[in-house]
């Protein structure tokens, strides 16, 4: 079992940043995701927990001491590819026993280690097998059972999901989640699905050009974004935004712009009345765009003129896309049952009790 703390780590590729002062902490037997797109850093700061980068400035702590100068094998850290890195000349048995044999272990133990850990990710009938006659999942779990036959403190996985097909993705994810409730151990994860991050994470780090954007429960970050990039990226589909100005007319405070003017509830307008009356990114997630035909009780119906350009059927819910006349568009995420389909002239009702508001030069969040 392990904590592990970044203290201002910083890493340089020679005049590139691809990690910036990132300070955070996980817990003894916390399952951390680190998320973001593409080059924003995350593969990096695992490796430089691995060992796998050496760190340009600050301190990598496990448990309470500084391990920046540690080599990989004495970190006692196991990471998972999103390769796999499986030997192919060797057996699914042999591939497991690898790392145990180059420890010294005694046949016996050897055998008991990959027999329990084959069990435990359903692949005990594959153990003779060669690693391409395998299907990817397969090869997925092997990789897996070769990181948990070392009992490592910590486990790191590197995209581990990103070669199956999306079935297999989502079976995966919930058996990756059941490995570590039983482990009990260390995970940090990296993906930069935030499907993916929110259902396995205990804890995500969001990260965007080597820079941590907040750390936080799914939950906290899905209702409580510190700033747009975070509010764009968390969500699927993704947080609505528009150009607003914040405005008083007579008692009432309205965000508006050239489309439409939209009253700050009762229950908010304490909040609201702190804010210097100027222009702000204002969001709002698209499950708070109803179709006014299935309104949601306790709602103060707030209607925006819209036209629909795109119907998507989910089943469960459809996702329009939409268009204000002034020819913005957004997304709203609507009752099942909503006849609306493209070219359709609309009037959306906004929930205005979830909203958020954000500076325009910093992007903070602050609502
Ligand atoms: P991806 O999801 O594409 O793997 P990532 O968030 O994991 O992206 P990193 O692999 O951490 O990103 O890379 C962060 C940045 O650092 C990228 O711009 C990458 O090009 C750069 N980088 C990574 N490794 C090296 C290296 N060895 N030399 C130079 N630049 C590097």
């Amino acid at each position: 079992m392990a904590s592990i703390t970044f203290e201002n780590v910083s890493k340089q590729f020679d005049d590139f940043t691809a990690v910036k002062n990132l300070n955070l902490s996980i817990d003894d037997g916390e399952f951390l995701v680190f998320v973001g797109p593409s080059g924003c850093g995350k593969t990096t700061s695992l490796r430089l927990l691995a060992g796998l980068e050496t760190i340009t400035s600050g301190h990598l702590y496990l448990d309470d001491r500084i391990v920046n100068k540690l080599p990989p094998k004495e970190r006692n850290i196991a990471m998972v590819f999103q390769s796999y890195a499986l030997y192919p000349h060797l057996s699914v048995y042999e591939n497991m026993a690898f790392s145990l044999q180059l420890q010294g272990k005694s046949k016996g133990a050897i055998r008991r280690r990959v027999e329990t850990a084959a069990d435990q990710l359903g692949i005990a009938h594959l153990l003779k097998r060669k690693p391409k006659e395998l299907s990817g999942g397969q090869r997925q779990r092997v990789a897996v059972g070769r990181a948990i036959v070392r009992e490592p403190s910590v486990f790191l996985m590197d995209e581990p999901l990103s070669n199956l097909d999306a079935k297999l993705r989502v079976q995966a994810r919930t058996e990756i989640s059941k490995l570590h409730s039983k482990l009990q151990t260390t995970f940090v994860y990296v993906t930069h699905d935030q499907v993916e991050a929110m259902t396995m994470g205990t804890r995500i780090a969001v990260m965007n050009h080597g820079i941590l954007q907040q750390i936080d429960s799914p939950e906290n970050l899905y209702n409580y974004p510190q700033n747009v990039f975070v509010a764009g990226f968390i969500g699927s589909p993704a947080m609505n935004f528009f150009r607003v100005h914040l405005i008083r007319k007579d008692a009432q405070l309205f965000l508006e712009n050239e489309d439409f003017s939209l009253p700050i509830p009762e229950s908010l307008m304490a909040k609201y009345e702190q804010y210097p009356q100027k222009e702000y990114i204002f969001g709002i997630r698209p499950e708070n765009i109803h179709d006014p035909q299935y309104e949601v009780a306790d709602i103060m119906p707030i209607p925006v003129k819209a036209e629909v350009s795109v119907r998507e059927m989910m089943g469960n819910e459809i996702i329009l896309y939409v268009n204000t006349m002034g020819g913005e568009e957004f997304v709203a995420r609507v009752d099942p049952r909503s006849p609306l389909k493209a070219g359709d002239k609309i009037n959306l009702t906004f929930d205005m009790s979830h909203i958020h508001l954000f500076d325009t030069e910093t992007e903070v969040n602050i609502t």
